[in-house]
């Protein structure tokens, strides 16, 4: 059931005991909106815990509060008011969804989000599900401490490319002044978020190396295979350095996490992505999206670069003699 923002505060403030979630390969926005909802429900004297069923990304550990993130254990069973499910639908929670029998309060700002059966406010202007959350602290008559607004601002910024993205706005920018206003340093959250080590700086150059060009070179693939992933922690902004290509209109990357287990992001300056994440199992907006696919690193390879080329001849993107000349080049051999 879809419900308005002041419901929503209703619900919080009826709650006693509160868990918040976000989904599993977390980003700044999922983990920034968990740590805030943390800390804004103990204002206001709420016993609440938080819970993310993965590995928090090294980049986003020094964040206030993280170190209360646990993961579900196996068989662990907590009673709660109230399931709090921020940047996700619940099928991203991994086994979160098994630790409580709390009704579902799922906060998200991604237009796929579904979830009607559960209580539900999607708002997919909102740049990120952090610039909700920042809406809510004022129905809620929340304080906004550094510590709050830190979290806050770092969502913000790693969902719109640090201000860069279509999803940037008006009330973007003005959350964020406030949010400077609170005390948060934008250079310490860009260099806290864009840390390497030196070894993933390498690993940048050899995931340039692998890049590829399809379709007239207005499809990009990066591919970091099993022996890539094993060197790098993170492969945060990977996609950017090839979505900025002028003949591109959709870049993706896909990386090895595991046996049958590739993970896709995608990007595109026009092309609806979220429908081709969709027809994957995947979902996420019109410029960014992504899915998991259960198959080995080449057949998911083959299955991706169809479906983007299927759904860019449907909407006149490529024609089909595009689609059917099937060529990869490497960046240094393409011609335009
Ligand atoms: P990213 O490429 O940064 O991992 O994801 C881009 C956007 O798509 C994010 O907003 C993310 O939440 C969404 N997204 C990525 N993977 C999935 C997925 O497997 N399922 C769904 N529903 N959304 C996804
Ligand atoms: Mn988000």
């Amino acid at each position: 059931m879809k419900i308005t923002l002041d419901e929503v505060a209703k619900k919080i403030s009826d709650a006693e005991k509160i868990l918040v979630t976000a989904h599993i390969n977390p980003d700044g926005d999922a983990i920034g909106s968990t740590l805030a909802m943390l800390q804004i429900l103990r204002t206001m004297n709420k016993k609440v815990f938080a819970y993310i069923d993965d590995k928090l990304p090294k980049n986003f550990v020094t964040l206030p509060f993280a170190e209360e993130i646990q993961r579900p254990q196996e068989n662990e069973k907590i009673s709660a008011d109230l399931l709090i499910i921020l940047d996700t639908a619940p099928d991203r929670i991994g086994k979160v969804l098994e630790i409580t029998d709390a009704p579902i309060l799922n906060i998200d700002h991604h237009i796929t989000n579904k979830n009607e059966e559960n209580f539900l406010y999607v708002e997919a202007t909102a740049a990120a599900t952090c610039e909700i959350i920042f809406h809510l602290t004022k129905i809620l008559g929340a304080n906004i401490t550094e510590d709050i607004a830190i979290c806050l601002y770092t969502g913000l910024a790693t969902d719109t490319g640090f201000f860069n993205y279509s999803n940037t706005k008006p009330a973007t920018f003005r959350a964020a002044a406030e949010l400077v206003e609170c005390g948060v340093k934008p250079n310490l959250i860009a260099e806290n978020v864009e840390k390497r080590t030196a070894r993933e700086v390498q690993v940048t150059s050899a995931a340039l190396q692998t890049a590829k060009l399809f379709y007239d070179g207005k499809v990009v693939g990066m591919f970091i295979d099993e022996n890539l992933a094993k060197k790098t922690d993170t492969t945060e902004g990977l996609i950017d350095l090839i979505r900025v290509i002028d003949s591109v209109d959709v870049a993706f990357l896909l990386t090895c996490k595991g046996e049958k287990i590739c993970r896709v992001s995608m990007r595109s300056k026009t092309v609806d992505v979220s429908k081709i994440a969709q027809k994957l199992g995947g979902g996420g907006h019109v410029r960014a999206a992504g899915c998991t696919l259960e198959k080995s690193f080449d057949d998911a390879k083959n299955i991706l670069i169809r479906a983007i080329g299927e759904f860019m001849v449907e909407t006149k993107k490529i024609s089909p003699a595009e689609f059917e000349e099937d060529k990869e080049t490497l960046l240094a051999d393409f011609e335009n």
